[in-house]
């Protein structure tokens, strides 16, 4: 029961605090979360904190200071900004959000807010981007384990058994030079459909940290079994040495202890840092120690919310699998704390850059503005 260590009235104490809150309440709270009191807000234009002036039959407030004279309400100047949910909704939304291990799907967020399916993408989107946005990507130190997972583009087999030949086998089995020369055939059916969702594949490479243990080669112990501690993920095209270079140099604190795999993307790591390494067609854990289920079982809450959203779309691979990441990282919290950090960043400054006005087209501009930072180029 690791991820359930909060029980009975501490789990479920904010459902059943909003649970008969009207709008005033339910602003007064998103109030407490975005500017820590409820007599005071920062005026988001000029910044001034102070007793704004009230216009009650707007729910907003007009800036006091005479040069400014700004009018806002509880969610100008962030994501959502101009949203259509009351500030109850905005409540259920995070509440819900929080309340599913696995992901939440459209249809039913949709029935708990009385929203249509679109609206219901748009702001779950929103917080995927919070999350995203506001992760912890200090570097990590201590124990770290490294390990990527593939994702999208799951080729379909053929519905019909037929016998594989030679250049088939070759594709699959054969020296690289063979596989060069066969390069585009293979055992799975080889159609176009194949063939386009081979082009949208996707790997998740992520770094946890363990949490701090006496003996990091215990395996088995107590010690290891307390899981992550914190997760950095990256989408990438493939798993290849360029890349895990470049995110452990960027995310990985120099003396730190690494476990991998024995795939070939890690065998450079070993350079700047210790790097031991499980051979897993031998074990998922090495004689001495060595293993790299904490990657693992991220993965595997992964694999979980691909089942809820019937698989992942390559431009958004990133946001789901942050979203997972804060899951896995907040699994021992009260449900109290995860909401209230999810607000926190919900209405912390700044816009949706993806999702602001995404039904009204401009999600074309998006899908061109990949991250540098989080999606990794194709390997030459
Ligand atoms: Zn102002």
């Amino acid at each position: 029961m690791a991820n359930q260590p909060t029980r009975g009235a501490a789990r479920r104490y904010f459902s059943k605090q909003i649970r008969h809150y009207n709008e005033d309440q339910a602003e007064a709270t998103l109030a407490e979360f975005r500017w820590g009191c409820t007599d005071r807000q920062a005026c988001p234009k000029c910044g001034v904190l102070a007793q704004h002036f009230r216009i009650k039959t707007r729910r907003q407030w007009r800036c006091i200071s005479a040069e400014c004279t700004h009018t806002f309400s509880i969610t100008s100047g962030t994501r959502f900004d101009n949203c259509k949910l009351t500030r109850l909704q905005l409540l259920q939304l995070a509440e819900a959000f929080e309340g599913s291990p696995k992901g939440i799907t459209l249809v039913r967020l949709a029935r708990a807010l009385c929203i249509n399916e679109k609206a219901a993408q748009q702001n779950l989107m929103k917080i995927r981007e919070a999350i995203r946005d506001n992760a912890d990507r200090r570097p990590l130190r201590g124990l770290i384990h490294i390990d990527g997972a593939h994702f999208c583009g799951i080729l379909r087999k053929s519905m019909r058994r037929v016998k594989a030949d030679e250049s088939s086998v070759l594709s699959k089995h054969g020296t690289p030079a063979a596989r060069a020369r066969v390069r585009g055939r293979s055992i799975n059916a080889n159609t176009p459909d194949n063939i386009r969702r081979a082009e949208n594949k996707r790997v998740v490479i992520a770094l946890v940290e363990a949490f701090p243990a006496s003996n990091i080669f215990a395996c088995g112990s107590d010690d290891t079994r307390r899981g992550a501690s914190r997760i950095i993920v990256a989408s990438c095209y493939t798993e290849n040495m360029g890349n895990v270079t470049e995110l452990v140099h960027k995310y990985v604190e120099p003396g730190s202890i690494i476990f991998t795999d024995e795939n070939v993307a890690y065998a450079r790591l070993g350079q700047e840092h210790e790097h031991h390494f499980v051979n897993h067609t031998e074990g998922y854990c090495s004689p001495d120690g060595v293993t790299d289920n904490l990657a693992e079982g991220f993965f595997s809450r992964v694999r979980g919310a691909q089942h809820t959203h019937h698989g992942f779309r390559p431009p958004y691979f990133e946001l789901y699998a942050w979203e997972m990441a804060w899951r896995e990282m907040c699994r021992r919290e009260t449900q109290e704390s995860n909401i209230r950090q999810l607000l926190e960043w919900m209405l912390s400054p700044g816009y949706s850059h993806d999702w602001r006005h995404y039904h009204g087209g401009e999600k074309r501009k998006s899908r061109r503005c990949v991250r540098r930072e989080i999606v990794m180029p194709r390997p030459n």
